[in-house]
């Protein structure tokens, strides 16, 4: 063994005793009862109040947020999140009473969320907070122990969450990891009972071959290239806005960003100018000294971006960028290549293509064309026309007129399909997630008919053959 495969193998071990350790916790059975799930969700509560400015600054030095964006949208949602879980926890956790069947009566049946044990949560940089402490917030609320760990290209945000959380929540069963690929390997050679992936999708492959060698279950919250569809009917104005704000909130850094648009042709130019002045509109006309545009995460992602723009010819608005503040303009791309990697690639930035397109029916076939994506957005006046896009494509998940805002209601469901994601959390969703549905059969011992059992007689036979057919 080289020495960096013995380093390997005595981190993996270090964290095997760390994972031993929540383990002993989750057997003592102290995480089942609801005062202590709920004590967990308040703590993570008490902790965004408590450190919210701390977390605002890092989120500023990791991603130029700004503390609106950083409230809104990496502290707030949580705290929202997470109360309402806490409220309707008592309901999620109650056995489901389901009819046996005519053939167990007398008999009752249920169906028991029990936890499942200890967790792995990983999560990406570009949300970091809320995309650490929401799948966090399931976890506990289902009763389980958690090591998570948060992504090393947000250090600062990291190191808030190693320095304080702690401190708010039982530190027997919460277990912050900070790290990158070779602490999340080494934490990966170890057992989980289930591993909760945020991130890219050539990434999410990784670990599900590594939970593969335990069996064990994996969501993977993974990202791809997400179309807007704007029709020739569509309000132009409030598309023009709501598209301009999704895809740069964040400097475009978010999983379910508008990636491109697939625009009717008649219709294309006005959209493009509406989004033009919604850009001056949000950032002015030097959107470089604006408080209220991120950053690029660092220089290698700012590299890639700006190649991607570079290569692809019809800028029509921004491209200008500074390496040295990680900064790229709100820029538009009209009718890239299709094979560019702009059009290949997830863009993951404040880029946005536009291609234009003859008719609805060629936006539907271009997205079916290519990877499952984890968000659609369709603009169109018509229920019709909605109503056709939602049925004939598929995806994480979709809004009609808007963008990003399907990750808001609790009681929607959020995570992709195919090379998009598998699983999905939020709300109950999440609680199922992290809980095991058992099944359990209860029966009365005064009634034991002899059927079941041998000798099997010609007339038994008979009547099995009568009941199960
Ligand atoms: P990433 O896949 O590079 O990293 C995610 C996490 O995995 C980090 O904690 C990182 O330390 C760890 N990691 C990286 N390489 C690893 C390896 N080889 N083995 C084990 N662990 C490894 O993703 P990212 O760059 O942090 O985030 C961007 C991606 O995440 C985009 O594709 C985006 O669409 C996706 N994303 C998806 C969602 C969602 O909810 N579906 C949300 C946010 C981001």
């Amino acid at each position: 063994m080289t020495d960096t495969d013995n380093q390997a193998a005595a981190m993996a071990a270090s964290y095997g005793e760390l994972i031993a350790g929540l383990r002993q916790t989750f057997e003592s059975g102290r995480t089942r009862p609801i005062a202590w799930r709920r004590e967990q969700l308040a703590g993570l509560v008490q902790f965004l109040v408590a450190h919210e400015d701390e977390l605002i600054e890092a989120l500023r030095t990791d991603l130029g947020k700004p503390p609106f964006e950083a409230y809104g949208t990496d502290i707030g949602v949580v705290r929202m999140h997470i109360r309402d879980i806490s409220r309707k926890l008592d309901r999620w956790m109650k056995p489901d009473r389901v009819f046996p069947g005519l053939l167990s009566l007398p008999g009752t049946a249920e169906v028991i969320k029990e936890p499942l044990g200890v967790v792995l949560v990983i999560a990406p940089w570009n949300y970091p907070v809320q995309l650490l402490l929401e799948p966090v917030a399931a976890a506990l609320a289902a009763g389980n122990c958690v090591v998570a760990k948060p992504s090393e290209l947000a250090p600062a945000t990291a190191s808030v969450l190693a320095r304080h959380l702690h401190r708010f929540v039982d530190p027997d069963a919460v277990a912050l990891v900070e790290g990158g690929v070779p602490e999340t390997t080494a934490l990966l050679e170890n057992r989980f009972d289930h591993v909760f992936f945020t991130g890219s999708t050539a990434v999410g492959r990784v670990v599900m071959a590594a939970a593969a060698k335990h069996l064990t279950p994996v969501t993977l919250e993974l990202g791809g290239k997400s179309p807007t569809i704007v029709a020739a009917d569509a309000d132009l104005a409030v598309a023009a806005r709501r598209i301009t704000w999704a895809k740069f909130m964040n400097a475009g850094q978010t999983c379910i960003a508008p990636d491109y648009l697939l625009v009717e042709r008649s219709v294309r130019d006005e959209l493009v100018d509406r989004i033009q002045g919604a850009i001056r509109e949000f950032y002015g006309t030097d959107p470089k000294v604006t408080a209220d545009l991120g950053r690029i995460v660092n220089e290698r992602h700012h590299d890639r971006l700006t190649r991607l723009v570079s290569g692809s010819g019809g800028v029509v608005c921004g491209g200008d960028h500074d390496r040295s503040t990680r900064y790229l303009a709100p820029t538009i791309v009209l009718d890239p290549d299709v094979d560019s990697g702009l059009m290949s690639e997830e863009i993951f930035g404040p880029v946005l293509p536009v291609l234009a397109i003859d008719s609805v029916e060629d936006a539907i076939a271009f997205v079916n064309d290519r990877d499952k994506p984890l968000a659609l957005y369709v603009y169109t006046r018509s229920k019709e026309t909605a109503d056709r896009v939602l049925a004939r494509t598929s995806s994480g998940g979709a809004c009609v007129n808007h963008s990003v805002m399907h990750i808001l209601p609790e009681n929607l469901p959020f995570g992709g399909v195919g090379p998009s994601g598998m699983g999905a959390y939020h709300g109950k969703a999440g609680f199922d997630v992290f809980s095991h549905h058992k099944s359990v059969l209860r029966k009365p011992t005064f009634l034991d008919p002899k059927l079941l059992y041998p000798p099997y007689a010609l007339w038994k036979a008979k009547i099995m053959r009568a009941v199960f057919r």
